[in-house]
Order: C-alpha cells, then sequence, then structure tokens
C-alpha cells in the first residue's frame, strides 16, 4: 500500500537515455544511459553525461559501457549500479530508493521473464514495488494521447537501439512491431560511410553530431555541409573533410527501408478498423529520431498517412510513466490515521 510520505518515481530506462519522472516535482534526470568502470578493479568511475564524455577518449583500462542493448538489458549488475546512481543523485543521499514506488517503462515485446528480472532488480535494491509497463504506452499517455476510448493509434518510437511501432487500442497494444536498428545503429552507418568515402576513421560521438547536425530524412531540403575530423587511414594523421547533408542522406536512405516495411506490416497486421483509425488519426512520432530533419515528412509520403511529431519527444515516455503513478497515488491515498499508523511502525524499524 501507499504511504503518504512514499515517492513515487516514473523511469524510463532507454537503451541511450535514462529520464526519471517524480511525482510532485516532475522530469528531475535525464542522462546518457552510459556507466565507466576501471576494467581491472571494478571501481565506478564515471556515470550518465559524465561516463559519455570519456567515450572515444578513455584509456585502455577504462571500461565504458551502454548497460542495455536494444531497449533490453544486456549486464543487469551494471545496469542496476547505473540506476541506484542516478536515484542517489535526485535524491542527495545514499539511501537506495527504499519507500518509493517506481513505474518503470520497457520494450513492449520482451519476455515476461524478462520484466520479471527488472522489477526484481529494482525490488532488490529496495524499492517497495516496482511495476513494468509496455513504453508504447507510456509513450503515448505522454504525449497527450487518450487510450481509454475504443479507437485505435499508432505509436512509432525511434530510440538508440530499437524502432518500435505499436497499435494501441482501449489501454492495450493491439499489434505491434520492432526493428532492432535505430539512431545508434544510424550512427555506426555514417561511420561505415565516412570510412568507405573518405577514408576516415571517425568515433561515435561524431557521428552523433553530424546525425544530428546535418542528418536528414529528405532528399528536397536545402544543401548543409558540416566539417569535420578523423584520422586518415592511409596516413594515420588526423584529418579535417567536409561533409555534406545529401551525402548523410543516403546513409539514413538505406536505413529508412526496413522502417517505412515495419508500419506498413503493422498495418497489416491490425483489424481493419483499426487501420482505418490510425489512418484517420494519423502516425505519433515519438523518441529521439523522431527529431531527424524531415523523417515526418518522409514517412508521411511513403504511407499517406499523417504523422504528428510528440511535444517531447525525448521525455514523453517517461511522463507517460509519471501519469500512470499518478492515478496510483490518487488510488491508493491512505487516510490520515492509516498514514500516521505506517509513518510511527517505520520509524521503529
Ligand atoms: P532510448 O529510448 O533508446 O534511450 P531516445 O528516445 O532517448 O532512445 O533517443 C536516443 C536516440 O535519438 C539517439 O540515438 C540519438 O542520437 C537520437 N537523437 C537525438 N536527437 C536527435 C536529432 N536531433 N536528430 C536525430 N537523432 C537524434
Ligand atoms: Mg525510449
Amino acid at each position: 500500500m501507499l504511504k503518504r510520505y512514499d515517492r513515487l518515481y516514473g523511469i524510463d530506462l532507454g537503451t541511450s537515455n535514462t529520464v526519471i519522472y517524480e511525482k510532485g516535482k516532475g522530469i528531475v534526470l535525464n542522462e546518457p544511459s552510459v556507466i565507466a568502470f576501471h576494467q581491472h578493479t571494478g571501481e565506478l568511475l564515471a556515470v550518465g553525461s559524465e561516463a559519455q564524455a570519456m567515450i572515444g577518449r578513455a584509456p585502455a583500462h577504462v571500461d565504458i559501457m551502454y548497460p542495455l542493448r536494444h531497449g533490453v538489458i544486456a549486464n543487469f549488475e551494471r545496469t542496476s549500479r547505473m540506476l541506484q546512481h542516478f536515484i542517489k543523485k535526485i535524491q542527495g543521499r545514499s539511501m537506495f530508493l527504499r519507500s518509493s514506488h517506481i513505474y518503470i517503462s520497457v520494450p513492449c515485446d520482451i519476455t515476461s521473464v524478462q520484466k520479471r528480472a527488472i522489477e526484481e532488480t529494482v525490488v532488490h535494491k529496495g524499492a517497495r514495488k516496482a511495476i513494468t509497463v509496455e513504453e508504447p504506452l507510456a509513450a503515448a499517455l505522454g504525449a497527450g494521447l487518450r487510450l481509454d476510448e475504443p479507437l485505435g493509434h499508432m505509436v512509432l518510437n525511434i530510440g538508440g537501439g530499437t524502432c518500435q511501432v505499436a497499435v494501441l487500442s482501449l489501454g492495450g497494444i493491439v499489434a505491434s512491431h520492432t526493428i532492432y536498428r535505430a539512431g545508434m545503429s544510424l550512427d555506426q552507418d555514417i561511420i561505415e560511410y565516412v570510412k568507405r568515402q573518405h577514408n576516415i576513421d571517425i568515433g561515435e560521438p561524431t557521428a552523433e553530431t553530424i546525425k544530428k547536425t546535418i542528418g536528414t530524412a529528405s532528399s528536397s531540403r536545402e544543401e548543409r555541409s558540416m566539417d569535420i575530423r578523423g584520422r586518415d587511414l592511409i596516413d594515420g594523421l588526423p584529418k579535417t573533410i567536409r561533409l555534406t547533408s545529401s551525402e548523410i542522406y543516403t546513409v539514413v536512405n538505406d536505413f529508412l527501408g526496413p522502417l517505412i516495411e515495419a508500419i506498413r506490416a503493422t498495418l497489416e497486421l491490425c483489424p481493419p478498423e483499426l487501420a482505418g483509425d490510425v489512418i484517420e488519426q494519423g502516425i505519433l512520432l515519438c523518441g529521439g529520431g523522431a527529431l531527424l530533419e524531415g523523417i515526418d515528412e518522409r514517412i508521411r509520403t511513403e504511407t499517406g498517412v499523417a504523422v504528428h511529431i510528440a511535444d517531447r519527444p525525448l521525455e514523453c515516455t517517461a511522463l507517460g510513466t509519471g501519469m500512470m503513478l499518478n492515478v496510483e497515488g490518487k488510488r491508493s491515498k491512505p487516510t490520515r490515521s492509516e498514514a500516521k499508523r505506517e509513518e510511527a511502525a517505520d520509524d521503529k524499524e
């Protein structure tokens, strides 16, 4: 049961970014899901933005990793240490998760065993209660859709490790499709392209900057360019070259093919009434990939369905888990005497 002074958190544990919502405060943390360790001693060196800043710049004994892969926890121990660190940062003290209720978003296609493992990881760390919620539902809620109606909605979430298309109706997922290529693989494709076409080796942070600065999903936008620095593969020396948006467009274009196929396949999978709703309502685009220039227009052209970008595509999942928390908060609010009794019991503990 919820106690009066329990803290309620909604967590979007993403492959690229972890976003935490706290009831009564709003979004209290938004950091890359990265952790850095000393390879030999196992000592924790940095977490979040600090660890991300080390990528490509750290000595060999520093092990930097994204502990989630394709939306699934690849390393439980490190994921839980990362979460522990983030919560500690918010709470400003070492007591981890005690008196916390947590809603945590997970991709809709993970198995119930994986879901339970995530809940147990969080509860093991001391949370009073942990509930996993399916990411497309949380993202749709956080983007302002009403899900309790008998009306079909399509959500396309383009994250770091997966792209997920889901059709929702009456608060549940009717059809869905996941592609295990997303923002991070697009960065890898850019690295490969620059290597192949320009004989230059660049790191992941540079590739991501290129994608965000001149990446485009539309061939008709004004041409832009940027200078990038990398290592010449022939003489091994640093070299600066100029890249154009039309070059990056060719890379993005190859990436988009399977994504558009997935949207079509999901529409085919869902019952005709719902497919009709989606065509009328349009597709809701969320996740960091929604910020790629021209992606909405491109999907609209290819599928014939209108596309709306969520207001805060990087935060809507966490906001949605927060909205679910608020519902729980209302439902199980204790009476004043109950709360007093619980507080007294806890003080004794
Ligand atoms: P996840 O939920 O998997 O953690 P996010 O929804 O946080 O993923 O999105 C992260 C991805 O979005 C990263 O791959 C990042 O490079 C990408 N991204 C962020 N901003 C932009 C942008 N302006 N243009 C293109 N991609 C972007
Ligand atoms: Mg996400």
